[in-house]
């Protein structure tokens, strides 16, 4: 048998492998490979056999039960209820009347037409998440033919020698053969999350899952580093092997949905009332019992909102979309809202405030500053006198685990990448400025072990066999590296590290700092042995200098810090660097403007009881928080959370992952964040940049605008429906001003189509001009409210007034009218075709706020005018043609009628545009007065 056949039983059919027995020089025999990693050849050959590193999709709902489940939601089922009883009431009538058949058809054209939008809201909701899902790269670093490359994980292969690092997701399962405090958290595979310990030595028996050498895919990484091969890939593995085929998860519904749905239901509890009421009121008129009962039943059924949840979901979708074209991907629908109400964002420094682009300007050796030429990663330029830094270089590099790579794309030649951490790329390149030979220097220096970066040490020490010792490397910052120093290196004196020398080390680091540079301490010890304790090898050292490293903002933050600024959000600056670097950084992009920001350490904070923390929220200060760990990140947001703000925070490392669990808006790196971030986050910015942040925030209040102000239009016409039919039965007036079917083509014809267009208003421009919603603000606010009864108000006083003018008119006496006059016929088209016109101009005034028509551009969304059109064109052949006229029992309406109509049906714009012209002189006065 072929040894790649063997790793093909590796990959799955058989049992376990027994890889866990093996010594990990074993391992890579067993799976055919070497330290070196497979040769590309290898690797292809290898995917060709075993196939891509994918687990089958799981399936959703077939589309038939999806189709299904439209039709068993509460309101569909009301619906087809009530249109099964107007049918029985059809039949039972005598004579029979064609319109209740009519009515009975119509409902359940609403049903079917609520179905199909549902349905293919959901199926595109679905397609959208897929492609969403697919713009993140789900990639991992392993050794082929050496060198160490980045490949997605559907590429991975039985044989494939893995790197793993804190914060990576494991792709497959692997046998580890090299560890350095390594830790995974298991709990995707055995619920259990608490991280454990992970080592290269064999195992014997036991359970395959609690074998302490392998790695299993769905997994993470949540400490310390190391390497591994792979044994098993796709559905070969341990999770491929306990993954079902399930049903897709529920969906999770928004607050606002179940807000939305709430109010909905409380509305058809109203309409049910209002029906029981006008059937009560009108039963003195002899009317019969089906007649009676049919008029309330459409009533009813026309007044319950039913295209609303619909249109909620997908303005909520439209914002998803709109995001991700702006590089957020929003990951829970949930986020669209709390982005919109969205008060204070922690954000980190590096890569989301700045380019994540690190270049050494300065190295401080020998008590002096070297000087660095040269931008980015090409290792094109010169250190000043470089003879005298080579060893912080050296040493620095020797500590690194990051690697440069030829970079890709258009001008690639001497450009290089950074695969893994950008601070160490940086000090790779200044090193190869300095004229080390990195591959030498780590041949002479093979590393023993290493002790990895972890942001609340602040250290990363590696350690290398030097001739017949070992030396430790150790850097990190500098006052966690002073801290543990006893000795320099420089000006030609190896000798103790005196007060004098400590002094002058930090005023050189806190003059660096204060330029905005990141900074690095230097050290290194002998040691005796290849694997050292971590404490010995991190004390006693040997201080040899310190390196600067500048790494520019962002040029698009400085605008977007502004924006949000101006949108009321409190920008609090989080990071792990130096509070004069932190500072430097937070005054070029306008986070800091007064000369005296409140600059809080971690350390600091743990001093600080929840008491003192509160106090120190609550003031307006602009606030720094620098040297901080993600703990400190965590309570940080609990802390702002408990003073009720909406708290969006930024994080990329493993341990970012329960402040961004916890946070209203969890905000992930996409380029450079760790899969354990990502995975927690409810939104992945594409770009890591805070201008997508504020973008997001953007558009989160324009989605939330959008309900508001379709849920204006929709109700405000109900007004307008219901008010004539109470106004005649109150007033004695034997029929009908609009019948049930009428409304119901209001319904669909003019009321749909423009909600769901005003759902995909872009945001108006002064959206970023005011404050954040308040997290207590219902959906059915007194403004909104208020809005709703003034217009419908003015559009049920017009078609009011129409439909009696009309009826007075003609000079018949009340008790006259039959169904069939001509002037009745005319005047409930009047009614019909005056609510859709001055719906008509109500979409165009519901568009904003505040702003006035000509601000917002009158032809600035063209599908609403469209929407609008098509209800009016309906409306004229409702009212024009013959067939549709003997089903609405319409009749043809003259030019001046149409005329007064339109006229009548401006009234609630130009109404609207009064008032939003006094809102905007009153806020101006209040504003001048402010400002006196
Ligand atoms: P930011 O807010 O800028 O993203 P951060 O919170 O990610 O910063 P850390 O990465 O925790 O900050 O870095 C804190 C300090 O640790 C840095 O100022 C630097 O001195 C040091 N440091 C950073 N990366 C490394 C590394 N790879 N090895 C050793 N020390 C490092």
């Amino acid at each position: 048998m072929r040894k790649d056949e063997g790793a093909g039983a590796a990959s799955g059919s058989g049992p376990f492998p027994p890889v866990r027995e093996l010594t990990a020089g074993d391992v890579f025999a067993s799976l055919d490979t070497s330290r070196r990693g497979l040769s590309a050849a290898q690797a292809r050959t290898r995917l060709g056999r075993y196939g891509p590193n994918e687990l089958p999709r799981a399936q959703g709902r077939a589309v038939w039960r999806q189709l299904g489940a439209q039709f068993t939601d509460l309101f569909a089922v009301v619906l087809i209820v009530a249109s099964g009883i107007t049918f029985l009431a059809y039949g039972l009538q005598e004579p029979r009347d064609v319109g209740t058949l009519q009515l009975a058809v119509a409902i359940l054209g609403v049903v079917v037409l609520n179905a199909a939008i549902g349905f293919a809201q959901e199926y595109s909701a679905e397609r959208t998440a897929e492609a969403l899902e697919a713009m993140v790269p789900h990639t991992c670093r392993v050794v082929r033919g050496g060198e160490r490359l980045e490949v997605p994980a559907r590429e991975l292969v039985p044989g494939d020698v893995v790197v793993l690092e804190a914060g990576d997701a494991v792709s497959a399962d692997c046998r580890v053969v090299e560890a350095h405090e390594l830790e995974v958290n298991n709990a995707p595979l055995t619920g259990e999350s608490n991280a454990v310990a992970r080592s290269a030595e064999p195992v014997t028996a036991g359970p395959p899952l609690e074998a302490r050498n392998c790695v299993f895919m769905g997994t993470d990484v949540v400490a310390g580093s190391g390497r591994a091969v792979v044994f098993a890939t796709g559905a070969a593995t341990e999770f491929g092997r306990i993954y079902r085929l399930a049903a897709a998860a529920p969906r999770q519904k928004t607050p606002l949905q179940v807000q939305v749905a709430s109010m909905a239901r409380r509305v058809a509890g109203a309409a049910l009332a209002i029906g029981a009421l006008l059937f009560a009121v009108r039963l003195p008129t002899g009317e019969s019992m089906v007649t009676l009962f049919v008029f309330a039943l459409g009533v009813m059924v026309a007044l319950v909102p039913e295209g609303l949840p619909a249109t909620l979901s997908v303005s909520l979708a439209i914002g998803v979309r709109r995001m991700a074209r702006r590089q957020a991907l929003i990951k829970q629908l949930l986020a669209v809202e709390a982005l919109g109400s969205t008060t204070v964002v922690c954000t980190d420094k590096t890569g989301t405030l700045t380019q994540a682009e690190m270049t050494v300007t300065q190295v401080w050796a020998e008590g002096v500053p070297h000087a660095v030429s040269g931008v980015g990663y090409t290792p094109s330029g010169e250190v000043a006198d470089a003879a005298s830094v080579r060893e912080v270089l050296r040493v620095a590099a020797l500590c690194c685990n990051a690697r440069l790579v030829p970079a890709e794309g258009p001008g690639g030649g001497e450009h290089r990448r950074v695969l893994g951490d950008t601070t160490e790329g940086a000090l790779l390149v200044v090193a190869a400025k300095a004229g080390l030979d990195l591959g030498a220097e780590e041949a002479a220096a093979p590393r023993t072990t290493e002790y990895p970066f972890d942001s609340t040490r602040k250290l990363m020490t590696t350690v290398h066999k030097r001739g017949t010792g070992y030396q430790a490397c150790v850097k990190g910052a500098p006052g966690e590296l002073l801290a543990r120093c006893t000795r320099v290196a420089w000006e030609g004196r190896c000798g103790p590290l005196t007060a004098q020398d400590r002094a002058a080390v930090v005023q050189a680091s806190d003059g660096l700092a204060s330029q905005g540079l990141r900074v690095l301490a230097v050290a290194r010890r002998d040691v005796d042995k290849p694997r050292p304790a971590q404490e010995e090898a991190e004390s006693g050292l040997t201080l040899l200098g310190l390196v600067g490293m500048l790494d520019p903002p962002r040029p698009e933050v400085t605008d977007a810090v502004a924006a949000c600024r101006q949108a009321g959000l409190r920008i609090v600056m989080v990071t792990g660097d130096h509070p004069l670097t932190g500072e430097a950084v937070a005054r070029r992009v306008g986070i800091v403007r007064r000369p005296d920001p409140v600059v809080v350490t971690g350390a600091r904070l743990d001093t600080m009881d929840d008491e003192a923390l509160d106090t120190l929220l609550a003031e307006p200060s602009e606030l720094l928080l620098c040297r901080v760990s993600p703990e400190h990140k965590m309570r940080v947001v609990t802390a702002f959370q408990r003073r009720g703000e909406v708290v969006a925070v930024t994080g990329d490392g493993a341990n970012d992952a329960p402040a961004l669990k916890h946070a209203d808006i969890g905000v992930a790196m996409g380029a450079s964040g760790t899969d354990v971030a990502r995975e927690a986050a409810s939104m992945v910015l594409l770009d890591d940049s805070f201008a997508s942040i504020a973008a997001a925030v953007r558009l989160g209040r324009a989605v939330y605008q959008n309900i508001r102000k379709f849920l204006v239009y929709l109700f405000s016409h109900n007004l307008g429906e219901l008010v004539p039919i109470l106004a005649a039965t109150f007033a004695g007036f034997p029929l009908v001003p609009i019948s049930a079917v009428q409304i119901l083509a209001i319904d669909l014809g003019s009321d749909v189509l423009p909600a769901l267009a005003l759902g995909a208003e872009p945001p108006e421009s002064d959206v970023m001009e005011r404050p954040p919603r308040s997290r207590r603000e219902r959906l059915f606010s007194a403004p909104v409210v208020g809005r709703i009864v003034f217009l419908g108000g003015i559009q049920a006083v017009c078609v009011t007034a129409v439909f009696f003018w009309h009826i007075d008119a003609s000079g018949i006496p009340f008790e006259d009218f039959t169904k069939e006059t001509p002037a009745y016929r005319e005047a409930i088209t009047m009614v019909q075709a005056g609510i859709v016109l001055s719906q008509f101009f109500n979409a165009l005034t519901v568009r904003s706020e505040r702003q006035s028509i000509r601000t917002v551009g009158l032809l600035s969304n063209p599908a609403l005018l469209a929407a609008g059109g098509f209800g009016v064109a309906l409306m004229v052949a409702i009212s024009c043609l013959p067939p549709l006229q003997a089903v609405f029992n319409t009749a043809p309406l003259d030019a001046a009628d149409w005329a007064v109509l339109a006229g009548l049906g401006t009234l609630p714009l130009l109404a609207d545009e009064a008032r939003k012209a006094w809102l905007r002189r009153r806020d101006e006065r209040r504003m001048t007065g402010a400002q006196r």
